[in-house]
């Protein structure tokens, strides 16, 4: 269907107030208040800026919780290794000694700093 087309005076004019955003300078109509009653007004620009900044740190806080995941996922992270054999030279049997994994070793820290907002190390 084709657009119509029409001029003022055939439409209804309607006075829109417009204002503008302290913040912003952005103008925008009044049918941008949000309740009728207490005259409050959001502005649509910066409404936008919100969900950009709000977008940001939720990928950054995403991607900060999935390196600390990562890091308990590894398997390899779970691991012991033993630092020494569990034969000695003569042929007699040793209990091994065993390095803690890097689980261990870690106690947790990179889940708190995850948490915290930290960068992971
Ligand atoms: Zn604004």
């Amino acid at each position: 269907m084709e657009k119509r087309v029409f001029t003022k005076d055939m439409a209804s004019i309607k006075t829109a107030e417009v204002i503008e955003c302290p913040d912003c300078a952005f103008e925008f109509s009044v049918i941008h208040e949000q309740s009728e009653t207490n005259g409050l007004y959001s502005c649509p620009n910066c409404q936008e800026d919100n969900l950009e900044a709000d977008n940001y740190h939720l990928k950054e806080e995403n991607k900060r919780l999935r390196e600390a995941l990562e890091f308990y996922a590894e398997q390899e992270n779970w691991k012991r290794h033993n630092t020494s054999e569990p034969y000695s030279l003569d042929g007699g049997y040793e209990a091994p000694t065993w390095e803690p994994s890097a689980i261990e070793f870690d106690e947790g820290k990179v889940a708190h700093q995850a948490l915290q907002g930290g960068k992971i190390k």
